[in-house]
């Protein structure tokens, strides 16, 4: 990173967006910085296997495709900053992005793609055990419960992935779900139906987490419809329960939705001039890996022509 000199476009997030963002860019010739806080590939990065990005018939694995992104990002000459955003200023023509490390970088513009993380259930005990058989990553703590028993509390494509994930290592995994359908995808419904370490628990939702002190022991559970409680023991509990947008660094003038998502319109352009948004973080439907670099195309093109238009 280079203080002294203003940068074109400063790609706030290395997921799949902010990193097909930096390709683009990269490629438009753009004076582009990448500032992501963690590993590349955010999401992306922590699932075993992407099966359903174009173009790898077999599935890749994500920590894969992550690092092939970073590659091809950083060939076309997009610098890379591990730190973390903290604050932005968003005037024109020159907005500043500050970040943890105390760096302060200058951009004529800027891609907001931090993506969203997973949410918290907000029950007691989840924070007290967290990192100690509560998770919300199972790539990254499945191995640590081998031959155990586990609970997947969520019904999306995460919770019925992750779980499925999971029956590699554990000797059982419930998915405890609040409804009686699932909202995953068709695939991931029938394979979790077929596998017979997975069983579900319907129509329930986790009201506490209890461990002995040290570690998980179980959860507390009530049927939504009888309002019976009941007791699930478990190792370990694996937490899917939708994702928050990483947009809470953001300044007042950028438009949130209810949600905290970031406001856009068909060109990926927020209430800020020169402040573009893509991937997880931004308002919309679906959130795939093939849709996060679909943004990342549109955003990196519409910065291409703000920048060209300030410099014209
Ligand atoms: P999601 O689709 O929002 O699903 C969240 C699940 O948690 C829902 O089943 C929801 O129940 C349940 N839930 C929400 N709040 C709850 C609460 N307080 N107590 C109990 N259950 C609760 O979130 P996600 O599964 O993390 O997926 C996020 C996005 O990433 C989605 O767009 C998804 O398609 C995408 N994704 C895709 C893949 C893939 O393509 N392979 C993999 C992972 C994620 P209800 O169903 O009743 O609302």
């Amino acid at each position: 990173m280079d203080k002294d000199k203003i940068y074109d476009v400063v790609i706030i997030g290395g997921g799949p967006a902010g990193l097909t963002a930096g390709v683009y860019a990269g490629r438009a010739r753009m004076a582009t910085l990448l500032v992501e806080k963690g590993i590349s590939g955010g999401q992306m990065a922590l699932t075993e296997m992407v099966e359903n990005y174009p173009g790898f018939p077999r599935g890749i694995a994500g920590a894969e495709l992550a690092n092939r992104m970073e590659e091809q990002a950083t060939h076309f000459g997009v610098e890379i900053l591990n730190d973390e955003v903290e604050g932005l200023e968003v005037q024109e023509p020159v907005k500043v992005v500050r970040t943890a490390g105390g760096g302060e970088v200058r951009t004529r513009c800027l891609i907001l793609a931090t993506g969203a993380d997973h949410r918290r259930l907000g029950v007691p005990g989840e924070e007290e055990y967290s990192g100690r058989g509560v998770s919300y990553c199972a790539t990254c703590d499945g191995a640590f419960f081998r031959d155990q028993d586990l609970i997947v509390v969520g019904g999306g494509d995460s919770a019925v992935e992750e779980g499925l994930f999971l029956t590699r290592f554990a000797r059982s995994v419930t998915i405890v779900h609040r409804r009686d359908e699932l909202r995953a995808q068709a695939i991931l419904q029938e394979r979790a139906k077929r596998e017979p370490k997975v069983r579900f628990v319907w129509n329930t939702v986790v009201e506490a987490i209890h461990g002995d002190g040290q570690k998980v022991t179980g959860v507390a559970t009530r049927d939504v419809r009888t309002g019976q409680r009941g007791e699930l023991p478990a190792a370990g509990v694996f937490i899917y329960v939708g994702m928050n947008p990483g947009t809470a660094f953001l300044p007042a003038g950028v438009a949130l939705d209810g949600e905290k998502y970031v406001v856009v319109d068909g060109n990926l352009q927020t209430s800020v001039p020169g402040v573009f948004a893509a991937g997880d973080c931004r308002q919309k439907q679906v959130r795939q890996v093939a849709n996060a670099v679909g943004d990342g195309t549109v955003a990196a093109m519409m910065a291409e022509k703000y920048v060209a238009a300030l410099e014209g």
